[in-house]
């Protein structure tokens, strides 16, 4: 592994010189408490910032400027073009600091700068502008009624889609900054206003987002950022009785605080969490591209994503080619920081993850699955692990039951379709599958079996603004990007007038 360190852009080193601040009503201030948090860089365990620690005060104070954004300020009363425009603004300013950006995210998540600049931070552009021009196309329906109640009785009848109000959002780490743009897309394009709180691993590229959402011209307590931890800033913005929605993505099990949180006063949510998806290999597959493929699928962003294929099936006459061909990937990968431009794999985000992820792989091990690849700690003072296939494993096992959120995957070979479906099925998360066969019937035909909310065939985690992405099962409530997202930011209002 390659440990040099890497020299930060002057814009980088000077925006993380500030004393930072949480962004509410259009102006930053320090949190009620005063106190602040650490934020460290994953690659060496260093702090490299202080952030204000917001609490419940600083979330009344978001919501109060947020509620009055929605109400009466001038938000409300811009066109739907000003508002798309607006959009479209933040995205431009997005694109023009976008090395900025992926520097400030691979520093702050550990993750690959090359893959930053790549998936992201263009990403997160693509998601605005695609929002920016659904702004104004939010329309509603005439509906015929089949109601008069004398034959003279008419009535006409229209429904309308209004902005669901003030959102909390509460968003991981593992892609702070496209996660954040995922969110705040469709409630601004709809019209709402936003208490936006990112996760105390990753702050900082929300906190710039803030600093361009105000250059962009979005008017006061529109989009309001609160930094803080989760059981004190999270907590109480799901549970704020003046907050109309919450949208949340994380863990299946805050998942679950949140919607107990939101019942006080039954407040919309939807809900972004874990996955265990499977990820089949028929041997009728083009071998190369499956095999390129379910490495991707795993490794990218380390594992440390909602959608990783982490459950290899791979049909029994080709399992030891691909599984040798898997675990060749992942020693070629080379890890090391994120900032070292050569690098292809950085640390884990933190040493809760990485105690986490090796908690997983001695479990692993004490059930009898082995490392065919990996399956160790880099020692360093960074929070690296090696990429790891696991054979002889089990379907009972934790590590296939259990969402490990790191680059570790469990290879398991099958004979027939009919008993594979089954097993590729078994597990409490429903987020994605893929599959990889040249046979269109036999992909099409297993498609429709598997129960998850998206299915990638030969190919995988291909992301568009414009394609739904959620979950079955317990992987969460609703979709995000495409339209689908678009009408869980909005309240349908019937209208009717007798005439
Ligand atoms: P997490 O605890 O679910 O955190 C996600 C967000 O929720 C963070 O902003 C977190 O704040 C906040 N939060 C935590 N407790 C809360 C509460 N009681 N009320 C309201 N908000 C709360 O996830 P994590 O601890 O970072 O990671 C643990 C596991 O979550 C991972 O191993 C993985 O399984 C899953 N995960 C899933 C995704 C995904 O994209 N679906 C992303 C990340 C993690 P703080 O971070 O400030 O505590
Ligand atoms: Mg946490």
């Amino acid at each position: 592994m390659q440990e040099t360190e890497v020299q930060l852009k002057t814009q980088t080193s000077k925006f993380l010189s500030q004393p930072f601040k949480l962004l509410i009503g259009g102006k930053w201030v320090e949190s009620a408490s005063g106190q602040t948090f650490p934020v460290f860089n994953p690659a060496t365990g260093h702090t490299i910032a202080h952030v204000a620690s917001g609490d419940s005060e600083d979330i009344n104070r978001a919501v109060k400027a947020a509620r009055s954004a929605f109400d009466s300020g001038p938000w409300s009363k811009l066109t739907v073009s000003e508002r798309g425009r607006l959009i479209w603004k933040l995205a431009d300013l997005l694109e023009t600091h976008l090395e900025e950006l992926a520097e400030l995210e691979s520093l702050d998540n550990g993750k690959p700068i090359s893959v930053a600049r790549v998936a992201d931070v263009p990403l997160a552009v693509d998601l605005l502008r695609y929002m920016a021009g659904w702004a104004t196309k939010i329309e509603g329906n005439t509906i015929p009624l089949s109601v008069p109640y004398t034959p003279d009785t008419q009535y006409f009848a229209y429904t309308v889609r209004e902005p669901v109000g003030v959102v909390g959002q509460i968003i991981p780490w593992n892609f702070p900054l496209l996660m954040a743009a995922w969110k705040l897309g469709p409630a601004l394009a709809t019209g709402c206003t936003v208490v936006l709180k990112p996760a105390e691993q990753t702050p900082l590229s929300s906190l710039r987002l803030g600093e361009l959402l105000c250059e962009a011209g979005f008017p006061d307590g529109v989009v309001n950022i609160v930094t803080g931890y989760g059981e004190t800033a999270g907590a109480p913005l799901a549970a704020h009785p003046d907050v109309d929605k919450v949208a949340f993505t994380g863990s299946t099990e805050v998942g679950k605080l949140i919607v107990k949180a939101a019942a006080g006063n039954l407040k919309k949510v939807t809900l972004e969490l874990g996955g265990k998806s499977p990820n089949i290999v028929f041997k009728d597959a083009d071998l190369e591209t499956a095999i390129a493929g379910a490495a991707n699928s795993i490794f990218f962003n380390h594992g440390q994503c909602c959608a990783a294929g982490s459950r290899l099936y791979v049909e029994q006459a080709i399992f030891d080619q691909v599984v040798e061909g898997v675990a060749q990937k992942a020693k070629n990968i080379k890890v090391g920081p994120g900032l070292n431009p050569d690098t292809e794999m950085g640390p884990l985000v933190s040493d809760e993850q990485l105690d986490r992820v090796c908690g997983y792989l001695q479990s692993g091990f004490s059930e009898g699955a082995k490392a065919a690849v990996g399956g160790q700690r880099i020692e360093s003072q960074g929070y690296f692990v090696e990429p790891t296939v696991l054979v002889n494993t089990k379907q009972t096992m934790k590590v296939v039951q259990e969402e490990i959120f790191g680059p570790v995957v469990t290879a398991m070979p099958f004979q027939q379709v009919d008993e594979l479906i089954p097993f590729a099925n078994d597990s409490v998360y429903g987020l994605a599958a893929g599959i990889w066969t040249n046979n269109l019937s036999k992909a099409h035909s297993l498609a429709s079996k598997l129960r998850a909310g998206t299915v990638w065939i030969n190919c995988y985690n291909v992301f568009d603004a414009a394609l739904p992405f959620g979950g079955y099962k317990q992987s969460g409530w609703g979709r995000e990007m495409g339209h689908d997202a678009l009408e869980l930011y909005t309240e349908v209002k019937a209208v009717c007038i007798q005439l």
